[in-house]
């Protein structure tokens, strides 16, 4: 079994090149985080991924099949995204929200099933929001609106999880309950990510873009060097290896 591949995927809008070249083969059930500084086409290749985005170039396959043959529904019922930015009609209840991510896999014109039910609930439990089920989406703060995300994505059943920066808005509790969480789900995961400690801890394997092009890929300890994080980010930085994995600390620019 294989799981979601990226062959030499290149996004341009208008004559700007927005994702540049970029391969990336997910191995099942690997956690894989995505840095990169802001505008270096993070978003954009996990919107290919996800194929909501055609590729100008290249081509991005699901257990080897380009996804415009998989089709949308079958893929649907495989990948589940969260954005960035998510949007939802404010009238919907926390469980409303999450029942979503049971869409791919109903029929039309069917009552949701006790296995649609059960999902539901188990994602509402796994993120903590039980007690919030039935709450107002728009009275929730930005960190339980982005829990909720999650739970739709987990009420999908997805194989493949694509999150775009699932920590923001979140406290440091939160941020690693959700990475704990992410991480030892069976599924296979891409996560975008600026905090670099996070993805030390928690990827298996990182990928690094700037300004559309992957410029390291590999373990945490072999990708996030002081040479690495000046080149990526321009800033000075110390790495030291702890148990399992990196840790970095940053250097003021001046003192
Ligand atoms: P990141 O998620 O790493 O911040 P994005 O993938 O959102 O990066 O964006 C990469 C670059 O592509 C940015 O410069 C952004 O302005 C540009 N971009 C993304 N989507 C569009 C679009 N639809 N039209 C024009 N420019 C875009
Ligand atoms: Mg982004």
């Amino acid at each position: 079994m294989t799981s979601l591949q990226a062959q030499d995927v290149v996004r341009r809008i208008a004559r700007q090149v927005i994702v540049d070249g970029v391969t990336l083969t997910l191995r099942p059930g690997e956690t894989v985080g995505l840095l990169g500084p802001n505008g270096s086409g993070k978003s954009t290749l996990l919107r290919l991924l996800a194929g909501v985005l055609a590729p100008t170039t290249g081509v991005v396959t699901l257990d080897g099949r380009p996804l415009p043959d998989v089709g949308r529904r079958a893929t649907a019922r495989r990948i589940a995204t969260v954005e960035q930015h998510a949007h939802t009609q404010t009238e919907l209840t926390v469980r409303d929200v999450v029942a979503l991510g049971r869409i791919p896999h109903r029929r039309a014109w069917t009552p949701a099933t006790a296995a649609d039910t059960e999902a539901v609930t188990a994602a509402l439990a796994r993120t903590g929001l039980t007690d919030r089920a039935d709450q107002s989406w728009h009275t929730l703060s930005g960190g339980e609106r982005q829990r909720t995300q999650i739970a739709r994505a987990l009420a999908q059943e997805p194989r493949e999880l694509l999150l775009d920066e699932p920590t923001n808005h979140l406290d440091i509790q939160h941020q690693l309950d959700l990475l704990d969480l992410v991480a030892t789900l069976p599924v296979t995961t891409v996560i975008a990510l600026h905090d670099l400690n996070l993805a030390a801890m928690y990827c298996d394997r990182l990928l690094v873009l700037r300004e559309g092009r992957a410029v390291a890929e590999g373990t945490p300890a072999d990708v996030l060097t002081p040479a690495l994080i000046e080149q990526v980010y321009g800033v000075r930085a110390e790495v030291t290896d702890e148990p399992g994995h990196p840790v970095i600390r940053f250097l003021r620019r001046r003192y």
